[in-house]
């Protein structure tokens, strides 16, 4: 937890649970992510938080965005970056939506299917389309598989087709799936890609631009290498692959550039066990699965804990303070804490700022959604 959170809290006190997030983290992580792949252009995906200060921020700093309908696109707009750095990225847009945004400038898009591709083609003539490939996101965290991408074969076809629709067949784009804790995934991606790009040439198109997806870890419970190292893979594999003639490239980084940046206090609401002879105690949160730790499900992401207390510890299950049976945090990976833990006390959940104010309810059980504050 860096020094300006924990003056925050200690000053201001806020009402728990909130999230408190560190702009000048980000800052560092986006500055980090230039300095160490300067040839890609950075997309932030934005659904991983997509509060104003951290769009004004990115904004300031020159970054692009990765969004994924219109109020990602209006909020990208509002904090004053122009359409030219924009890409309408989700593979699943209504036609409106596209024709909204091609209004707006936004002239680079995702597409994953022949019915998207002639959304576009109607809503988006000549703009720039990627196609996306699928992805079995191993190694990963939070796979992204199965819903998004189409097979190699598939997606020549359909820049093919991209073409004679009169759009600009621009690229292709992979994710090799969140919380990425292999260095290797890029290698296999990457290849597939550059297959792709000769392919194409045969059939006369010069695909221009490789997006190379988001991935980059958060540090959590495990440690995770760090961004020049991911760096490093990527650009091996781009070079490997593609050899000096390196095409465009874009990253879409969400995790690694907010998910470090952000610490959610919360409160012991209640400490109880379920029968006499049971060692486990239950620890129930003011926070849970529907007020932001959406991605505590099937315990896929491990968040650091923190109380103020020390002393030997036991064993717990940790769950929110919702009237929903799914809404239990851990309970097969089984969190230790101090045997002095004691109701109304304080937990801090650490690299907390993606995908958690953005995935909290609107008002589960009259709970409101998780606040966050910038500093
Ligand atoms: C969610 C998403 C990202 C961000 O992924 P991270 O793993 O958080 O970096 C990037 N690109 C697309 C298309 C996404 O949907």
């Amino acid at each position: 937890m860096t020094a300006k959170i924990s003056r925050f809290l200690a000053n201001d006190e806020p009402d728990t649970p909130c999230l408190v997030v560190d702009l000048d983290v980000i800052e560092g992580n986006y500055r980090a992510l230039r300095r160490y792949l300067p040839v890609a252009q950075v997309y932030y995906a934005v659904k991983a938080n997509p509060a104003a200060p951290v769009i004004d921020l990115l904004a300031g700093l020159g970054s692009c965005f990765d969004t994924a309908s219109r109020a990602e696109i209006e909020s990208v707009l509002e904090a004053g970056a122009g359409a030219e750095r924009i890409s309408f990225g989700n593979t699943i847009k209504k036609q409106r939506d596209i024709a909204w945004a091609y209004e707006r400038g936004v002239r680079l898009f995702a597409f994953d299917s022949e019915a998207e591709l002639e959304k576009l083609a109607v809503a988006a003539p000549g703009s720039k389309v990627f196609c996306r490939l699928l992805m079995n996101c191993e190694g990963a965290d939070w796979p992204l598989s199965r819903k998004f991408g189409c097979d190699a074969q598939m997606a020549k076809d359909l820049l093919i087709q991209a073409r004679d629709l009169g759009l600009d067949p621009y690229g292709i784009s992979f994710h090799v799936g969140s919380q990425q804790t292999r260095l290797d995934q890029w290698e296999v991606a990457v290849g597939k890609t550059a297959m792709l790009f000769s392919a194409l040439n045969e059939a006369g198109i010069e695909l221009k631009m490789v997006n190379l997806g988001g991935g980059l870890p958060a540090r959590y419970r495990d440690d995770v290498e760090s961004v020049d190292r991911y760096a490093t893979a990527i650009m091996d594999a781009m070079t490997r692959h593609f050899g000096n003639d390196l095409p465009q490239m874009i990253v879409e980084p969400g995790r690694s550039l907010v998910g470090d940046a952000g610490v959610i206090e919360a409160e012991v609401v209640l400490i109880s066990r379920k029968s006499y002879d049971e060692d486990a105690r239950w620890v129930y949160l003011d926070i849970g699965k529907f007020g932001g730790l959406a991605e505590t499900m099937d315990e896929s992401i491990k968040y650091r804990l923190e109380t103020g207390r020390d002393g030997p510890t036991g064993p717990v299950i940790l769950a929110g303070p919702t009237c929903d049976s799914a809404d239990i945090l851990y309970e097969k990976f089984q969190y230790q804490m101090p045997l002095s833990l004691k109701v109304g006390d304080k937990v801090r959940i650490l690299a907390a700022g993606a995908y958690t104010t953005s995935y909290s309810a609107v008002n589960f059980n009259g709970f409101a959604p998780l606040k966050a504050y910038f500093v």
